[in-house]
Parts: structure tokens; sequence; C-alpha cells
């Protein structure tokens, strides 16, 4: 079964990926309600996909009367019981496990039994959000990349009960968002995570060694793989503390000492220096 426009695509969360993911569904055509705790970030999170609709106006990708459509079809909320005309429901909360249970909770008595919920969690177990509700087989991750509007990938995650349908209509939801899902196991990481996040932590374990300085660990990843950035530049723009935070859970989970975090990625979050966000990190912001 696909997907269809009368779908209304519900977001949990303002943030970064939670207003890129309402963006992104809204310009595909859907109607959507984005829920956040307070009126004021769902205010900053309008703010942002203003800013980035604006650019494409400059830039004469969309006019603006499209752009005011876009906006349009997103409602804000802060009460839950919104989300009951919601068919499809992207979480993008707080990576805390506590947090998201709660949420999946919530959703699953505020929505239609026939609802799809799905996490954008960057490596908490879907298996584990699914059984916080009765619809188990209706749980499923949706894992995009930031920023959102920009990034084709699309990570689909299948927990331990999700469907085969469930799975085929997030498949085509994905595409029609126009973006590309990719398939993997609800394993610690999943891929995007498990690949990245150890070159990062071996990027820092060779500073910390003193092997080179930063500006030439990632001008030879730069130059010398063609990554777009630095590994350390990326760390400090994806925030040290979420870096620690993947690297734990891919020590516990996979209980490999080659998964430890370097120590100084834990003295730098230790020291309040998490990455561009706090203006301070492997570089200065
Ligand atoms: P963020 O901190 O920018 O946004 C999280 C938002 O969730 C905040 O606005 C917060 O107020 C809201 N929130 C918290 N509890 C809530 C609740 N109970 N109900 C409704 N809203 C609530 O975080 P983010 O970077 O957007 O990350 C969100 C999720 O996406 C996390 O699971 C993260 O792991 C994942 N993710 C992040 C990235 C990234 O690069 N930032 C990439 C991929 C996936």
């Amino acid at each position: 079964m696909g997907t269809k426009m009368s779908d209304v695509i519900g977001v949990v969360g303002a943030g970064t990926m939670g207003n890129g993911i309402a963006q992104v569904a809204a310009r595909a055509g859907y109607n959507v309600i984005m829920h956040d705790v307070r009126d004021e970030f769902l205010d900053r999170g309008l703010t942002a996909i203003d800013k980035s609709l604006q650019r494409d106006v400059d830039k004469e990708r969309l006019d603006a009367e499209s752009k005011q459509a876009i906006i349009g079809r997103i409602r804000r909320t802060t009460d839950f019981a919104a989300f009951k005309e919601a068919t499809f429901v992207v979480e993008a909360v707080t990576e805390d496990l506590g947090v998201k249970t709660q949420v999946f909770k919530t959703l699953d008595q505020v929505t239609p039994p026939h609802a799809i919920l799905a996490s954008n969690t960057s490596s908490i177990s879907i298996t584990k959000l699914a059984a916080a509700t009765k619809r188990p087989d209706k749980v499923i991750g949706m894992h995009f990349m930031n920023p959102v509007p920009v990034m084709k990938l699309v990570e689909v995650i299948r927990g331990m009960a999700t469907s085969d349908e469930t799975y085929a209509r997030v498949r085509s939801l994905t595409e029609q968002l126009g973006k590309v899902a990719l398939d993997c196991q609800d394993s610690p990481g999943f891929v995007a995570n498990r690949v990245l996040m150890p070159m990062i932590n071996e990027a820092i374990f060779a500073l910390y060694e003193g092997v080179a300085s930063r500006e030439s660990i990632d001008g030879i990843m730069k130059l010398g793989m063609n990554h777009p950035m630095g590994p350390l530049t990326l760390a400090d723009f994806i925030g040290l503390d979420v870096c620690l935070a993947i690297m734990n859970v891919l020590y516990e989970g996979l209980g490999d000492p080659k998964y430890r975090p370097c120590p100084l990625l834990k003295r730098y979050v230790d020291a309040g220096w998490l990455g561009r966000k706090s203006g301070r990190g492997f570089y200065e912001y």
C-alpha cells in the first residue's frame, strides 16, 4: 500500500531535525502538524523553515507564493490531541530513551489505530520504542540526515515486529518526500553512525596522541579522501555531546573496546566545549 497525498504527517519536536522534516513534508504537498512542548520552540522551528525556504526564493528555485503555501500547510501545536488526524507521525524529540518512550506511549493513545509511528532516532532501539506501544507492527525508524532539506538519505530501520505493510508505506512516503530509502537492521548506530562515528573518534585519537594538528587531520581527509568536511570540523557541526553519546551507544551495545570514546572527546564535553553550538569545540566559532 502506498502513501496518499491525503496523508497527514505529524512531526513531534520542532528542533533541528523536526523542522526540517516538517518543511520537506509540506513542500511535498502534505498537510503537516508540528508539535513541541512550548510555543517559543514552535516559533523557532517556523523561523528556521521560513529562512530555509527564503534562500530558495532568493535563488529563484521557489516562488514567494509557493513558499507561503508550504508554510500554510504546517499547523503548529503544543497539544498532542491534534495528532488525532495524523496518518503518519515522525518523532524527532531529544535523544533520550525516557523522553521518547513517553512520546510513543502518548502517540499510541492519541493517533488513529492505523497511523504509523516512526522515530528519527540516531541510536535508540526501534524495537524498544515499539514495545512502549500496542502497535509494534506500525513502529519503524526513519533516520533523516542533517540538514534534512538538503540530504537525500533516509535510513529505514525495521524493529522486531515491524510489518511488511508498514515498511512498504514508509518506503513509499520517503520517495514522495524526494528522498532515497536504504534499509538497515535495528542494530546500535544503524549503518550511518556505526561507520561515521568511529572515523570521527579515530580522528580525535590522532589529535590526542599528537599524530597531527587539527588542520592537518581535517585537510588530509578533505584533500585525500574527497570528504567535503574534515572529521573534526564535522564533529563540531554535529555537536561533541552527540558524538560522545553515539560512541557510548556503540560501545555499550556492541561490547567491543574498539568503540571506546576517546578521552579527549570526553574532556571536551566535560568542559562544555560542544562544538559550533557552544562557540568552541575543536575549533573556535
Ligand atoms: P533538537 O534539540 O534540535 O530538537 C529537539 C526538540 O524536541 C526540541 O525543540 C525540544 O523542545 C523538543 N522536545 C523535547 N521533548 C519533547 C516532547 N516530549 N514533546 C515534544 N517535543 C519535545 O534535536 P535534533 O538535533 O533535532 O534531534 C532530534 C532527534 O533527531 C534525535 O533523536 C537525534 O538523535 C536525531 N537526529 C539528529 C541529527 C542531527 O544532526 N542533529 C541527525 C539525525 C538524527
